[in-house]
């Protein structure tokens, strides 16, 4: 049996978690900053990283920022860095260490070279690290967190989806904690504690089924970069849009949720609901269905993943049923979004595969956004790949890593031996 996200693994640092967030309760902060919770966010300055920072602003009697780290925007790291004061800072674009490191203040310490991400986590004895970079290039810095046992307030689903059964066998293995950011599982993790794993009969992610939730088919081969980038119900980074667009974020939420809380393929559903209200549920084996709700932003469940097991007032806005008077719910339609087949293929044949589906997904995200290849050729493209892969068992992060630089270079060679529709 593998660790899991759902109250199966004990937290190393819990002895020192929720008491130090007494100090919210109104100890004198001079007690309270000897104990503050130490934190480092990777992806700072993407929109999960700007989040986290509005969420710590709120409980900075409680926490404190000693690591940030970004991949290419360096002067947004800077004024981060000058604001927060952490001890260190990191950043992925080798060609712009120099000019970072002449803008941070006294007392923060670059951490340069190619795996300076890694080497951030490695650097302090944080209590959390907040893992939200975008893609596999977080992958390392991640599954180093859980190698050294730390707490991983998790937003970077990919590497959960390359990697799953390795980071959950080093997190029971180290004692590290995986605590969802993603709203979906963050919405089922808080479910699951109403009952126990062995009495779950399916868990249902809702998904708002995204810009072209009721688009043509035809209306899909034509979708243009701009109309994929316009998100109905979520502001977020441009590659988790287009994901959302195609629906292979659920595709990677499914296999996101079948790692972290150890179920089989089969019990997770897809449900549609374009309000974006019902983040998820749970169906226990006696008919009770358990769903967290609120409204759509992230700061909540990025919250939770930092104060759990307690709660404290978030600055998102709060719901009102009321006002919104109703709440919708359909089947998905997988012939449209074949993106949900695939998704469960994936998490019913786990080993390497999860890695050739992300790479294949991220390279194709990307052609599509610098307008080399269609709307449908994302999936087309990711699922010829994936079916061409010989697919390895119980690899080894070294196997994933060439499983995912496969995948990447196999996009390019398909592509090159059939012509491939440009968007318009
Ligand atoms: P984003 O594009 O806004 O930010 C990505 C962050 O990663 C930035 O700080 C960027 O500098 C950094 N980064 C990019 N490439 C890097 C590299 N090679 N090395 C180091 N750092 C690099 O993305 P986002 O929307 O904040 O999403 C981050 C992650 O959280 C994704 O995995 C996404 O699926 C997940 N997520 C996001 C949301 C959301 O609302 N945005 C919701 C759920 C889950
Ligand atoms: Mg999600």
């Amino acid at each position: 049996m593998t660790a899991r996200a759902c109250g199966g693994v004990q937290d190393k640092n819990s002895q020192s978690h929720p008491e130090q967030l007494q100090g919210l309760d109104g100890f004198h902060p001079e007690d309270v900053r000897m104990n503050k919770q130490q934190v480092i966010i990777l992806g700072s300055t993407g929109s999960i990283g700007e989040s986290a920072l509005s969420v710590l602003s709120e409980l900075a009697d409680a926490f404190e920022v000693v690591g940030l780290a970004g991949g290419s925007q360096w002067q947004k790291l800077a004024q981060q860095a000058r604001y927060w004061n952490p001890k260190f800072v990191a950043l992925a674009d080798a060609d712009h260490q120099d000019s970072l490191k002449e803008l941070l203040p006294d007392g923060c310490q670059l951490i340069d070279g190619d795996d300076s991400l890694t080497r951030l986590v490695e650097a302090v004895e944080c209590d959390c690290v907040i893992s939200a970079v975008v893609g596999a290039a977080g992958l390392p810095a991640t599954l180093r967190a859980v190698q050294l046992g730390r707490k991983v307030a998790l937003a970077n689903k990919e590497p959960l989806v390359i990697a799953g059964e390795l980071m959950m066998k080093t997190a029971e293995r180290t004692g590290a904690t995986i605590l969802p950011i993603d709203s979906e599982h963050s919405a089922v993790f808080q479910a699951l504690q109403a009952g126990q794993h062995d009495d779950v009969e399916r868990i249902v992610l809702t998904a708002s089924g995204g810009p072209f939730r009721d688009a043509s088919e035809e209306e899909l081969e034509n979708a243009t970069v701009e109309s994929a980038l316009n998100h109905p119900t979520w502001s977020m980074g441009p590659k988790i849009t287009i994901d959302s667009a195609t629906m292979m974020n659920k595709a990677l939420e499914i296999i996101e949720a079948r790692w972290l809380f150890d179920f089989e393929s089969e019990q997770i559903d897809v449900v549609i609901h374009p309000e974006s209200i019902l983040h998820s549920m749970v169906e226990f084996c006696d008919g009770s269905v358990i769903a967290q709700m609120g409204t759509p932003d992230m700061r909540t469940p990025i919250q939770y993943a930092l104060t759990y097991p307690r709660r404290y007032p978030c600055p998102a806005s709060r719901l009102s049923l009321t006002d919104l008077g109703q709440l919708t719910f359909s089947e998905p339609d997988t012939h449209r979004f074949p993106s949900l087949r695939l998704g469960h293929q994936v998490a019913t044949q786990g080993g390497s595969t999860g890695a050739v589906f992300n790479a294949a997904n991220e390279v194709c995200n990307d052609l599509f956004r610098l307008g080399k290849i269609g709307f449908c050729d994302i999936v087309r493209l990711t699922e010829e790949v994936l079916n061409t892969h010989e697919r390895r068992n119980n690899p080894t992060l070294e196997e994933l890593i060439d499983a995912d630089n496969w995948a990447r270079q196999e996009v390019e060679t398909l592509r090159a031996s059939s012509p491939i529709k440009k968007t318009r």
